[in-house]
């Protein structure tokens, strides 16, 4: 099959003729439709996230067409799935006995430890594979996969939060925008100084204000969500929330965070992060998904042409999300 593959961190991605994957016991061997891109794989291929399996096929929201499954599988070929960020989790340590499989000790990450999407062929455990609503097209449901999934996610821990700052308007940003509108939340978009493009997108996905990152909104936040992986925003986040206000990290990868003053976080503010995906959070929102009337905009890039797609994520330069097609 062919492949991009990461040979060395830092290096770009290379395209590798690669065997053609065999189903094991309980997974499933999948024809890759499409797999979207996401920011941590581009932390993946610049090194910032270390990876102990090269070389690694990248990519972690993989639409696919089951081709057979291994022994034990009850999914039927033919039938399209989804293929999340978290690919194993041991099922016995203590987060996972407790709700809390996204932080289990022992997880295995899709396009991190184990082969991703930026494939022809992929296999997946069928445990952690998502039913996908009907009514997306493969390269749209796509970045649903984590995107729309981590966003989700980040979203529930701002709670009821009424005014939302959202930090850096990419991928999942414009589907959270989206959800938040539809929950009757007020969005604000934080993005780079000048980004017309982003702000012109923002607004029209329902943000009722957009503007410079570095500089407070208009109006106090209750929450806020930082996707950008620039730590100075955190700072920039607490001084925009309100008292009472969290803020909330969503990315896997960040620059340090620059020192600031106690009083910033005093007023029960709250700072936190947050990591990976349960399967629970993965059946919620692919059900929410399409009763918010949610979109995706996309750019596609034939597989050949993965390190584009990361480049244009790294700059900036693209108007919701990307995704490969193999
Ligand atoms: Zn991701
Ligand atoms: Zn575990």
């Amino acid at each position: 099959m062919r492949a991009m593959a990461l040979e060395e961190p830092g290096r770009p991605l290379t395209a590798r003729e690669l065997p053609d994957p065999e189903p094991g016991p309980g997974q499933l061997r999948l024809r890759v439709r499409a797999c979207g891109v996401c920011r941590t794989d581009v932390h993946i291929r610049d090194g910032e996230l270390t990876t102990a399996t090269r070389p690694i096929v990248p990519g972690h929201q993989i639409v696919g067409v089951v081709e057979r499954g291994g022994a034990g599988t009850s999914t039927a070929p033919g039938a399209r799935v989804g293929v999340p960020w978290l690919g194993w989790t041991c099922g016995e340590c203590r987060f996972c006995r407790s709700g809390r499989e996204n932080l289990c000790e022992h997880a295995r990450f899709t396009g991190l430890d184990i082969p991703g999407g930026f494939a022809e062929l992929t296999v997946a455990d069928e445990r952690f594979c998502f039913a996908l609503p009907d009514g997306y097209a493969d390269l749209a449901v796509a970045p649903l996969l984590c995107a729309g999934l981590i966003g989700h996610r980040a979203l529930r821990m701002t709670g009821d939060a009424r005014r939302l700052g959202l930090y850096g308007f990419g991928a999942a940003a414009h589907i959270v925008t989206q959800v938040a509108v539809h929950e009757g939340r007020e969005v604000h978009a934080f993005t780079r100084a000048g980004d017309e493009p982003a702000q012109r997108f923002a607004r029209e996905l329902g943000c009722s204000w957009a503007g410079d990152a570095a500089r407070p909104g208009p109006e106090p936040l209750d929450a806020a969500i930082i996707f950008a992986p620039a730590g100075e925003l955190v700072p920039a986040a607490l001084r925009a929330c309100e008292r009472g206000g969290v803020v909330v990290c969503a990315g896997i990868h960040m620059s340090d965070i620059p020192s600031f003053p106690y009083e910033i976080l005093w007023g029960e503010r709250q700072l936190r992060s947050v990591a990976n995906l349960t399967r629970a959070d993965g059946v919620d929102f692919l059900a929410l998904a399409p009763r918010a009337g949610v979109r995706t905009s996309v750019t596609s890039y034939p597989l050949e042409r993965a390190e584009d797609a990361l480049d244009a994520i790294r700059t900036g330069c693209i108007e919701g999300a990307a995704v490969v097609v193999p």
